[in-house]
């Protein structure tokens, strides 16, 4: 080999090494780490699933510091008032998502539009991410309701709009990737968010295998995160809670209120919200009762009036709270005759369908609170606890003085070490 040849070869070998070494950079051990909170949003995933699926890796963590035996959702179950409380400490009447959708007297918001997830207006309340950038600290939210809006004209440093065809490996990829960035550009809160489990138990019910399959899906996500920090010398001091929205139960299409033809749809001044859990009623002006007499004789389901809901639903005092609403009952749904009826023609009519949005009082609605890290008791398994707890909690870890909020860290400091 001529010299001009040889040193050519070694050129190409010393590039060859440069271009693995970004690469490198990112597998490089942190070694000054300052208090961090990664919070793994899972929809759905019911307080027993754990025992039940026997997932490995959340299993481990659930050993390695504290699990409670249930998360209690606030009212109602439903999955945008429910994440919004865990990272606002408020109660949906004070943080404003009342429901997945809801009407303030001039707009309606439909969690589904993305435009409305992006509007400031809807979102009360001060989230994790927002207290601790007004603190000087760095946030990533790669997914998690509410992170797409500026509240008080803030946002994480790193936001995603979402879009639930991002692969869930990517979303811890890129969790891991702003870890892997120089102290002071490195968050110290991150957040993410899986749905599969949830999309998954409404389809199939909570029982079925296909649960199972889901489940174990998102378990080796968390496997894949935990292998990331371990590989950064960084598993035992982040801070790793994992979370869910509401739990599920199981739902008979025998088992239908059909709502529509309870009430004249002539005392309505406009139509009513619904979901196959809770509908929304907007009477006309003085026909709160006339209403609320004819949807009495629906077996299956409770109504109430706006500032009469149960004490202890914390749901009063807003006005985006509907003049009426009816709740199912446990297992059961509300539909119209003509759904019923399609959904009974329909070949892939399922009996059994999975759904939440009922009454927090029940055992079914309770999520999965998982917390690991050096500032979790370990192995400790504690009572269930309401969820509006977890931002005082996560504030303490981080050091960070909470803005005001509905929750008490007295109530939950017994799993700190
Ligand atoms: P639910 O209807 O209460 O069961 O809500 C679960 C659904 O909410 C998931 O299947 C997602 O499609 C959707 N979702 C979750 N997070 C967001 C978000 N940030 N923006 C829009 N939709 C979302
Ligand atoms: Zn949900
Ligand atoms: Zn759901």
């Amino acid at each position: 080999m001529s010299i001009l040849r040889r040193l050519t070869f070694l050129l190409f070998l010393g590039l060859c090494t440069l271009a693995i070494v970004p690469a490198a950079v990112g597998q490089a051990k942190i070694r000054d780490l300052k208090p961090t909170v990664i919070l793994l949003g899972i929809d759905g995933f019911r307080h027993d699933y754990v025992d039940k699926y026997d997932p490995p890796h959340i299993s481990r963590l659930a050993r390695n510091g504290i699990r409670a035996k249930g998360l209690i959702p606030a009212f109602p179950t439903k999955t945008f008032p429910n994440f919004y409380s865990i990272v606002t400490g408020k109660y949906p009447a004070n943080h404003g998502i009342v429901d997945n959708s809801f009407f303030d007297g001039e707009q309606t918001f439909r969690y589904t539009n993305l435009a409305d997830a992006e509007a400031s207006k809807w979102w009360i309340g001060e989230p994790i991410w927002i207290t601790a950038e007004k603190q000087g600290k760095r946030t990533a939210t790669y997914f998690y309701p509410g992170s797409s809006a500026a509240i008080n004209d803030t946002k994480a440093t790193l936001s995603r709009r979402y879009n639930g065809r991002v692969p869930n490996e990517m979303r811890i990829d890129e969790l891991v990737r702003e870890l892997g960035k120089p102290t002071d550009q490195r968050p110290a809160f991150l957040a993410t968010y899986f749905s599969e489990v949830d999309e998954v138990a409404h389809e199939f019910g909570p029982d079925a295998d296909e649960v199972r399959y889901a489940v174990l899906n998102v378990d080796r996500l968390v496997g894949r995160l935990v292998d990331a920090l371990r590989t950064r010398g960084i598993a035992d001091r982040v801070h790793l809670i994992i979370v869910s929205d509401h739990g599920l139960t199981t739902v008979k299409t025998e088992n239908t209120v059909i709502v529509d033809e309870l009430v004249d749809t002539n005392l309505y001044a406009r139509n009513p919200i619904t979901s196959r859990i809770i509908w929304q009623f907007f009477p006309k002006q003085g026909k709160v009762p006339e209403v609320l007499r004819a949807l009495a004789a629906g077996k299956g389901m409770k109504c109430w009036e706006r500032e009469k809901f149960p004490e202890r639903f914390k749901y009063r005092g807003s006005d985006r709270i509907p003049p009426i609403m009816c709740v199912a009952d446990l297992g059961w749904q509300l539909s119209t005759r003509e759904s019923y009826d399609a959904e009974r023609r329909s070949i892939d009519a399922r009996v059994i369908r999975g759904d939440h949005g009922f009454d927090n009082i029940h055992r079914d609605m309770q999520g999965v609170f998982i917390g690991s890290g050096s500032s979790f008791k370990q192995n400790v398994v504690a009572e269930p606890f309401e969820n509006i707890e977890i931002y005082n909690l996560m504030c303490k870890i981080l050091g960070l003085t909470p803005a005001k909020n509905d929750g008490d860290i007295n109530r939950v400091k017994h799993l700190l070490r």
